[in-house]
């Protein structure tokens, strides 16, 4: 069995799947331990035994749907491989868009920054590698994505405490910028019955009210975690952000505002927290 065999093979298995050569390609990568200009180059070259066998199990669990990430137990997210786990949400090109404009709303090199219901760590150690001076939290409500973020830290040599929290409920001090991609997915959404999503925790992914009850709960608390001056930034539907500018609004935060991603969605919604007399004022100027 030859590269191009095995990649002929595969194609056919996943051919009933959503990108039956790129998957077939991306997990024979991975198998190989070689880019994708290698198997072309060498498409002539033998498979072992071992490495056929492994190839063949990763193609019938993409058969069965499973996402290319967790077989190959690594994404790549801000240029960082991270490593995911069943128990954490897969890192999504989305999620970038916040990271983007955590870093162009914070221009400070020293910062407290707080990421809430960090999974895999991906915001969090973004943002690590991009301001080495500011000092980043993550936490998570589930020991394994603690445990995960941390194995991810640890091998990108990045600076991030892990702690174990349900939102805020292990946090003290006070933060200049918060960041979170909460679940805000509503759970009738018929988008849950497709594609990767099927196999991410759904913890991580639907939420009551419409998929606003954790960004609610969030912003609620907000104010007694931010610095005068502090930025929240939260990722939410694309349906969102009115709803989720409103709650700011509401809670006495200003300058706000969304961002879109590259779909051309609104995805991130943000305020700024300037103390308690803005909430007066804010009340005062309906
Ligand atoms: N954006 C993701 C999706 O639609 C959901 C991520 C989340 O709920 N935080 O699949």
């Amino acid at each position: 069995m030859n590269i191009a065999d095995a990649l002929r093979w595969a194609r056919v298995a996943l051919s009933a799947g959503e990108s039956p050569q790129a998957d077939a390609e991306v997990l024979l990568t991975w198998v190989l331990g070689r880019n994708r200009a290698y198997l072309r180059a060498f498409d002539d070259l033998q498979l072992s035994d071992t490495q056929w066998l492994q190839y063949q199990t990763a193609v019938e669990r993409r058969q069965c749907g499973e996402p290319v990430a967790y077989i190959m137990g690594v994404r790549e997210f801000w240029s960082l491989p991270l490593r995911v786990e069943p128990s954490t949400l897969i890192p999504r090109p989305d999620t970038e868009t916040l990271v983007e404009v955590a870093l162009l709303q914070l221009s400070a090199t020293q910062a407290r920054v707080l990421d809430l219901g960090t999974g895999t760590g991906a915001i969090a150690l973004a943002l690590a590698s991009e301001r080495p001076g500011w000092q980043v939290t993550g936490v998570d409500r589930l020991p394994e994505a603690v445990a995960l973020a941390r194995k991810n830290a640890m091998s990108l040599q990045l600076n991030v405490a892990f702690l174990l929290s349900h939102w805020y409920a292990q946090v003290t001090g006070a933060f200049d910028l918060i960041v979170s991609n909460p679940p805000y997915i509503d759970s009738n959404d018929p988008h849950l019955l497709q594609g990767d999503v099927r196999f991410e925790p759904h913890s991580a992914l639907v939420a009551a009210d419409q998929g606003l009850a954790d960004i609610t709960c969030i912003v609620d608390h907000a104010p007694g975690y931010l610095t005068d001056g502090g930025w929240i930034l939260l990722e939410h539907g694309w349906q969102q952000a009115e709803s989720v500018q409103l709650l700011l609004r509401q809670k006495g935060f200003s300058s706000v505002q969304s961002w879109q991603d590259l779909g051309g969605n609104d995805r991130v919604t943000g305020g700024r927290w300037c103390g308690e007399q803005s909430v007066v004022a804010g009340a005062g100027s309906s």
